[in-house]
């Protein structure tokens, strides 16, 4: 009769566990979806290529946990406004995509605001000013600036603003060929061994870069083009877009983002 009274007791305490999972508007397990009935979610997913140092990036002294200063921004963002975040990792022309077809809630990777991106998803108010530079070899004594990469070949990451620009050399027929790569370090190593001639990345990447590894490529012109990064939702997703942009508000306002800035800049 007790046994029976007990395992009453425990089935009680999982069903009020469970239920109570379910209400809890600072859940931090999984996104719930309801088919029909659409639930208030409070954790959302973000999408980032987690290889942008000083962005988003691996903490080797921390079992490869994703820090930098978009992670940082958008976490405090979260704070402010009372949601919680989970990570997924993808490539950088992924991203969009998976923000289309709901695998994720947020692009979180210093990404740029344009027009042509504005087609398929809805930007957040510009969170920092970035813009594209020209790097080359650091031995490279062809390459001067914008001027001398005729008949050249240019490594760029693939879907960024550095492939849109390279592209549109080629298309002038300014530049002999563009190879699309999926990271940073990819790029390097083409320069490296000669298969490019230059790379156009964004300009805090490319000068992070350069800081982490002396000597390896040198900047010759660091305003090709300038830009701003936004996190991206859904379109039509106003309501998770007004909040980033209240949280974003908040967190410049009392001081928080400046600490991020001092921290990552
Ligand atoms: N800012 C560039 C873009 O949006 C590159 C971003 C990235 O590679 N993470 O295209």
């Amino acid at each position: 009769m007790t046994k029976r009274l007990n395992l009453l007791m425990v089935l009680v305490v999982i069903g009020l566990v469970a239920v109570s999972g379910c209400s809890d508007t600072q859940a931090n397990g999984t996104v719930t979806e309801d088919a029909g009935a659409s639930i208030a979610k409070t954790t959302y997913v973000i999408g980032t290529e987690p290889y942008f140092p000083p962005f988003e990036y691996a903490d080797e002294n921390n079992s490869g946990a994703i820090i930098g200063f978009d992670v940082d921004l958008i976490k405090a963002i979260a704070e402010d406004q009372g949601f919680s975040v989970e990570w997924k990792s993808l490539d950088f022309d992924a991203l969009i995509p998976a923000l289309q077809s709901g695998q994720i809630d947020i692009i979180v990777s210093g990404m740029t605001i344009t027009d042509e991106r504005e087609q398929s998803v809805d930007f957040s108010e510009p969170y920092i000013n970035a813009g594209l530079a020209l790097a080359v070899a650091e031995n490279n004594d062809q390459i001067k600036s914008v001027d001398d990469i005729q008949g050249k070949v240019a490594a760029v990451q693939q879907g960024s603003t550095g492939a849109a620009k390279a592209d549109e050399f080629k298309a002038q027929g300014l530049i002999e060929d563009v190879i699309y790569l999926p990271h940073v370090n990819d790029i390097i190593m083409n320069i490296q061994s000669g298969r490019a001639d230059f790379t156009i990345n964004d300009l805090p990447v490319t000068l992070a870069y350069m800081n982490e590894q002396p000597g390896v490529i040198k900047i010759v012109d660091d305003q090709l083009q300038s830009e701003s990064y936004g996190f991206a939702v859904r379109e039509g997703n106003t309501e998770l877009r007004e909040m980033i942009n209240a949280g974003l508000a908040n967190v410049k306002e009392n001081g928080t983002y400046d600490e991020i800035m001092d921290k990552y800049f």
